[in-house]
């Protein structure tokens, strides 16, 4: 089978999605870049199918200049659209994780970007996470709100819906997806106390110079 370990490689990061509480269920979807037959484009999971049933030949692989395919019965997720998008939109993106992570959704049903409450925030690529606009799953309203919130970011929330995250690899991507869970938790738990003190322009600036470089080690 061609990708076989591309493919293997999204089911145990799917299964990784319940396990960890990532997304339970059949909630979110994962990407990676790839390429088929000399086609330029990306594996993804299929639409609505059980994490824990996957088989390799369920992960579609869709070209970057296709469109799904009429009555294909292997259906790519119904997130296609954003995957595709941001594949192109960004060279950097080789992994994409999307997930309804239970403080993220919480967090991004109040449609606001998340401020600097915490210096992690740079994480995320800048000095706030965005949260992309509510449009309904699966369009290409969502899909244009989704690049737009991940403007100089590799992670957004999205509006009554959850977050996604891309990186450089599949572990990457989960683990940036990860960090946001656990910045919208710490966030839920600060805003319960009342108006959290946010770090300033300034300080951020020097967090993201600081950040460029702490993964590498
Ligand atoms: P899919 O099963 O089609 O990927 O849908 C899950 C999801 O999270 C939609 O936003
Ligand atoms: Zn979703």
């Amino acid at each position: 089978m061609k990708n076989l370990d591309q493919r293997n490689q999204i089911i145990e990061y799917s299964l990784k999605l319940n396990s960890t509480n990532l997304s339970p269920l059949r909630s979110g979807n994962i990407s990676l870049r790839g390429i088929e037959d000399d086609i330029e484009g990306y594996l993804i999971t299929p639409s609505g199918k059980k994490y824990e049933t996957l088989k390799p030949e369920d992960i579609v692989f869709m070209g970057l200049n296709k469109e799904e395919e009429k009555n294909s019965t292997n259906k790519p997720s119904s997130e296609w659209r954003f995957h595709r998008d941001i594949y192109t939109n960004k060279k950097e993106a080789h992994a994409i994780v999307h997930a309804h992570s239970p403080h993220a959704t919480a967090v991004s049903s109040h449609g606001k970007p998340i401020p600097p409450f915490h210096y992690m925030i740079a994480l995320a690529g800048g000095d706030d996470i965005k949260c992309a606009e509510y449009a309904t799953f699966g369009t290409d309203e969502l899909s244009k709100n989704v690049i737009k919130a991940l403007e100089n970011r590799s992670a957004c929330l999205m509006s009554n819906h959850g977050q996604v995250a891309f990186g450089k690899n599949l572990d990457d991507a989960f683990e940036l997806a990860q960090e946001i869970e656990n910045i919208c938790h710490q966030y839920t738990i600060a805003l319960k106390l009342g108006q959290p003190k946010i770090l300033s322009f300034e300080e951020m600036k020097k967090v993201l110079d600081k950040t460029k470089n702490y993964k590498k080690r």
